[in-house]
C-alpha cells in the first residue's frame, strides 16, 4: 500500500491557517473541558494558535454522503466492527481584524474518512484490496449554529507506513465571500493505540510488518502533536472533542 504523499496546496489552501483553540490545548495537557460548553463560553474563551494543515493523502473520495454515524456501508447495510468513537469537531472562524476572536462557523461541510480495523479504506483500489463502490467510514456533517458537528465512528486501524489517524476536510458554505478549504488529520496517543490494537477486531489481522508509531510517521511529525485527540472513556468506547479555527481573511 502506498503511503499518503504530501500534496502541493493551492494558493488559497496555502493561505489557510488552522488555529487550534485554547480548548484543544487544554485537552492536550490532559484537561478535559465540559463537552457541552455554551456557545458564548466556548466562543469567547477560544484563544487561537496557528497549527499546520496536513496532506489529504490518496484516499479522499468526495462521496457527498451526509450522515453522523459512518460505521455502516450503504451498499450492503453491513456495519464496521471496532471500538466506538464519538467525535465532536468544533469549527471556528477567525476574523481579519481581531485575531484573538474566534466565532463559531455555521454551515461548513466537515468530511471525515478513515480506514477500518484491518487498515482498509472504502471505495478505492489499492495494492491489497479493491473496495470500489463501498462507502464505509466516510461521511460529512454540516456545522450547526455553534460551529459543531458530531460523528460516530470506530477507533481506526492502521496501515503500513502510517500511524493511526482520521482524515478530515472542512469546506465553508456558500454564505462566505471566498470559499475556504482546510484539510488535516487527527491522531491518537500511542499507548492508547497499543491497548486498542491488542483487542478484537484489531488484533486478528495477519499484518506482520510493525506498526508505525507517531514519531516515526513523517506526516505526523509536521504538526501532528497538535492534532492528537484527547479521549474520554465512555460505556462502550471513547469520545473526543476537537476545536479547529480557520483563518477567514
Ligand atoms: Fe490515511
Amino acid at each position: 500500500m502506498s503511503n499518503d504523499e504530501p500534496l502541493e496546496g493551492s494558493m488559497s489552501r496555502r493561505r489557510m491557517l488552522a488555529l487550534l483553540g485554547l480548548t484543544g490545548m487544554n485537552m492536550l495537557a490532559g484537561y478535559s473541558p465540559p463537552v457541552l460548553a455554551s456557545r458564548e463560553t466556548r466562543g469567547s474563551t477560544l484563544g487561537c494558535i496557528v497549527t499546520p494543515q496536513q496532506t489529504e493523502g490518496p484516499y479522499f473520495v468526495d462521496e457527498r454522503l451526509r450522515r453522523a454515524d459512518i460505521r455502516s456501508d450503504p451498499s450492503d447495510g453491513s456495519v464496521k466492527e471496532g471500538l466506538p468513537l464519538t467525535l465532536e469537531i468544533g469549527v471556528f472562524g477567525v476574523g481579519a481584524v481581531d485575531r484573538s476572536a474566534c466565532k463559531p462557523l455555521s454551515g461548513a461541510m466537515v468530511d471525515i474518512w478513515q480506514c477500518d480495523a484491518q487498515g482498509i479504506y472504502s471505495d478505492v483500489v489499492d495494492e491489497g484490496f479493491n473496495t470500489v463502490g463501498r462507502k464505509f467510514l466516510r461521511g460529512y456533517q454540516v456545522t450547526d449554529a455553534d460551529g459543531g458537528v458530531r460523528f460516530v465512528t470506530i477507533y481506526p486501524g492502521w496501515y503500513p507506513g502510517r500511524t493511526p489517524h482520521i482524515h478530515f476536510k472542512i469546506r465553508t458554505g456558500p454564505g462566505y465571500a471566498q470559499a475556504h478549504e482546510f484539510t488535516s488529520q487527527f491522531y491518537f496517543d500511542d499507548r492508547t493505540s497499543d491497548s486498542v490494537f491488542a483487542r478484537q477486531p484489531y488484533a486478528r489481522r495477519a499484518e506482520r510488518r510493525p506498526r508505525t508509531r507517531n514519531e516515526d510517521d513523517g506526516i505526523f511529525r509536521r504538526g501532528g502533536s497538535q492534532l492528537i485527540l484527547a479521549l474520554a472513556e465512555t460505556q462502550t468506547g471513547y469520545s473526543a472533542r476537537f476545536d479547529v479555527g480557520l483563518d477567514m481573511k
